[in-house]
């Protein structure tokens, strides 16, 4: 196949059956199909391609594309075109891989079921009654409805993670620092990672090598320590596994996890211990405060991170009804009408674990939690080379069932969370499917700055 035959195969699919699935907020038909005649060039001509050039691409809508829109799924964002491209876009356009267009998302990367978009709901290919995960649903909708071969994600809490394992496709959350943030609009910036969303552990590990690397426009980002991680899964054997030290995380198995999930998670145990793993139950105590202090530390985040949508400087600006336009209530009224329910929420909690004398109480407790989750890894990684756990409690949920109940919907994220508190890599892979044909995804967790062992052993897994 040529590029803009893939390319147009792609589109056509998109333009077929995406008004009942939902996954783009924008198509880029023409500027994918030139970008494909390019990378069909260089192939012909000889040059030294990326693997995957030529090979067509569609992005979350929270990372900025120059000249096309970027709304993370929110109304204060409408209209707004970027004036840059993110260090992630213009890697992948230096490479020559033609961009499908921008995916659905809960409005700025905040749900688990991408719901909370201010523009669409974004359905489950395998069963269009339910959600399709969140926050990054549309990425891995694409992926799992064969729109798009490769998606990037954004993953400050499992919103890589948790789609992709609902949606029978593979998604990793690539160590904190590993891939720039630069053009990723922040959510909660001390855990926010883009990552890949593919079909297979191949492919995610191609591209996080073509997108991951320091770069000087963000501040944590590293240098990537190990290149080559398609190379180093290529090269990885079944007999591999044998010796290899896999702990089953205590507080994420067991009570609160479907039977379905469960079940297909002791059978994917079974197989590593027949295949020679050591495999051993290991304790996270601090594990089970995870989720609290990641609804605490999250929002902080959130609440100064967003301030700066003030109706002047993006997007949508919207002036009070009567009385004076002063700059306060320019800005009181843009973000009165330009977010939606769960971002004011996420705001107001996070201005309130900040404020004066609550700040030691809220913030300050969950950043010692923070702490201890990281000594728990820590003191696992001693004992085990990975560890593996189910990546969410259940299979897709169906639409409309969790919106109105936000504890219930921050559930989902229980498997996920710890890895953005501590910066370690993680990874959802496809792990049978439930009673009702739903996907269930197994995740491994792997120490900080190790993703090839991530993706090596998600390779024998897979
Ligand atoms: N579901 C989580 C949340 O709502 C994850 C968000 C994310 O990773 N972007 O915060």
């Amino acid at each position: 196949f040529t590029s803009v035959e893939l390319t147009q195969a792609c589109l056509d699919r998109i333009a077929q059956f995406d008004d009942r699935v939902g996954a783009f907020l924008y198509i880029n038909a023409e500027g994918a199909l030139e970008t494909a005649a390019e990378a069909d060039r260089r192939r012909a001509a000889g040059e030294d391609v990326h693997v995957l050039t030529g090979v067509p691409i569609a992005l979350k809508d929270n990372i900025v594309t120059r000249g096309m829109p970027t709304t993370c799924a929110s109304k204060i964002l409408e209209g707004w075109l970027p004036p840059y491209d993110a260090t992630v876009v213009e890697r992948i356009k230096a490479a020559a891989l033609p961009i499908l267009g921008k995916t659905n998302l809960d409005e700025f990367a905040m749900g688990s079921s991408s719901e909370h978009s201010a523009f669409k709901l974004t359905h489950n290919p395998w069963d269009l009654d339910r959600v399709p995960g969140g926050s990054g649903g549309g990425s891995a909708a694409a992926v799992a409805a064969f729109f798009a071969p490769l998606a990037l994600g954004s993953d400050t809490g499992g919103s890589i993670r948790q789609p992709a394992a609902v949606t029978g496709t593979v998604g990793a959350k690539p160590t904190y620092g590993n891939v720039s943030r630069y053009g990723l609009i922040a959510m909660a910036s001390s855990m926010d990672q883009i990552g890949p969303v593919t079909r297979s552990v191949r492919d995610a590990a191609a591209l996080q090598d073509l997108i991951g690397g320091y770069d000087f426009h963000d501040s944590t980002s590293q240098e990537a320590l190990e290149k080559d991680l398609l190379g180093q899964v290529k090269a990885t054997k079944v007999e591999d596994l044998k010796g290899l030290r896999v702990g089953i995380v205590k507080q994420l198995t067991g009570e609160g996890y479907a039977p379905a999930v469960s079940e297909h998670f002791e059978k994917t145990v079974q197989v590593l211990k027949d295949f020679g793993a050591e495999v051993s139950v290991v304790d996270c105590p601090a594990f089970d405060y995870a989720m609290p202090a990641y609804y605490l530390i999250m929002p902080a985040e959130v609440s100064s991170n967003l301030a700066r949508f003030d109706g002047v400087r993006y997007g949508l600006r919207v002036e009070p009804e009567e009385g004076p336009v002063t700059v306060e209530r320019v800005m009181e009224a843009t973000r009165g009408a330009g977010f939606g329910h769960e971002v004011k929420r996420r705001i107001l909690l996070g201005t309130f674990v900040l404020s004066a004398g609550q700040v030691d109480a809220y913030y300050g407790a969950a950043q010692k939690v923070r702490t201890l989750i990281q000594n728990d890894f820590d003191r696992a990684f001693e004992q085990v080379d990975v560890l593996i756990s189910p990546t969410s409690p259940t299979t897709a949920f169906k639409l409309g069932e969790k919106e109105s109940d936000p504890m219930a919907m921050y559930l989902n994220d229980v498997a996920t969370v710890p890895a953005n508190m501590s910066g370690v890599p993680g990874i959802s892979i496809p792990n049978g499917v439930d009673d009702k044909g739903l996907p269930v995804g197994v995740q491994v967790l792997a120490p900080a700055r190790q993703d090839a062992l991530m993706y090596r052993v998600a390779s024998l897994i897979e």
